[in-house]
């Protein structure tokens, strides 16, 4: 569900999915569907299951047909090219969202990442462009967000899979930590996963699954990717406390001081 999540968070989506009595079958080919009666029948490779709705997730491509028979220049990464104004290869002809490529900041380079976040600020980006306006689209870091059960899941920059891709030298640093002040009820954990460069200490990307609070902390890590920060930037963040609402030392500092470690470890 999130490309290149890190394999010890992805545990934890399992177990929670294992904890709400769903069972989790992988590696299984698809033969057919088929409905008798009653139900629908998934005919696999493993046998028979029955369902009463099945949800087909393939993933998805951008749709550059109309682009490509009008030669309209296509990028890298398979979704139409554009510049800064959202122009594409002819003069006077705008592409925003799913179709479109936009700059990762952390590289500099294109990147697709379909999402709603990005469609809506292009499109208005586009629209106002198409009309006489010269407003630019900087760029993303490819945050996402999703809870699955009780669990929030989220991720923002580069992971492992596309750092290990572009060559970059990187440390991966695990932390978990309490969501709320230690004592207070309903406390709850998250584990924050750190992608940071070796030598610079400059934040690449971060993955995080906890019981709460996901969303806001990720998004505090986007924020820090587009300012380019470092684990020393981010591990002096002046970050709110107050018990029902985050320990003293919030999670977000925990993993940047547990990362300075790491870091230091490996250098
Ligand atoms: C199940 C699901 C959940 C999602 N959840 C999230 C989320 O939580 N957060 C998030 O940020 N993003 C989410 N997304 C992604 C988000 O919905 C898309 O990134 C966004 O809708 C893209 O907007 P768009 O305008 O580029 O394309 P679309 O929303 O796909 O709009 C394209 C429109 O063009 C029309 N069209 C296509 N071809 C033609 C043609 N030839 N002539 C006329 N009209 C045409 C289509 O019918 C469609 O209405 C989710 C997507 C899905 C499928």
């Amino acid at each position: 569900v999130v490309p290149g999540i890190e394999p010890s968070l992805a545990k934890l989506v399992r177990e929670e999915f294992d904890r709400q009595g769903v069972r989790v079958e992988t590696g299984v080919g698809l033969r057919g569907i088929t409905r008798d009666d009653h139900q629908l029948v998934v005919d696999t490779d493993r046998g028979a299951f029955a369902a009463d709705m099945v949800l087909v997730s393939v993933g998805v491509r951008p749709n550059v047909a109309l682009a490509k028979e009008a030669g309209i220049r296509i990028g890298p990464t398979g979704a139409i090219a554009v510049d800064a104004e959202l122009c594409t290869s002819a003069p006077g002809v705008y592409a925003a969202g799913d179709c479109a490529e936009a700059v990762q900041l952390v590289t500099g380079e294109s990147t697709w990442v379909p999402l709603g976040t990005t469609a809506n600020k292009q499109g208005k980006i586009a629209g106002a462009n198409a009309t006489g306006a010269h407003e630019r689209f900087e760029g993303i870091v490819g945050t996402a967000a999703f809870k699955v059960f009780d669990l929030e899941v989220g991720r923002t920059g580069l992971g492992r899979v596309e750092l290990e891709k572009k060559g970059i030298d990187f440390i991966v640093s695990t932390s978990k930590h309490a969501t709320r002040g230690h004592h207070y009820p309903g406390v709850k954990s998250v584990t924050t996963v750190l992608f940071v460069q070796r030598g610079n200490g400059k934040l690449l990307g971060a993955q995080m699954v906890g019981g709460e609070g996901v969303a806001g902390r990720i998004d505090v890590l986007a924020t820090a990717l587009h300012a380019k920060m470092t684990l020393d930037d981010l591990a002096a963040l002046d970050l709110a406390y107050a018990p029902p609402l985050a320990p003293v030392w919030d999670p977000l500092l925990i993993a940047a001081s547990s990362a300075q470690k790491d870091l230091r470890k490996a250098t």
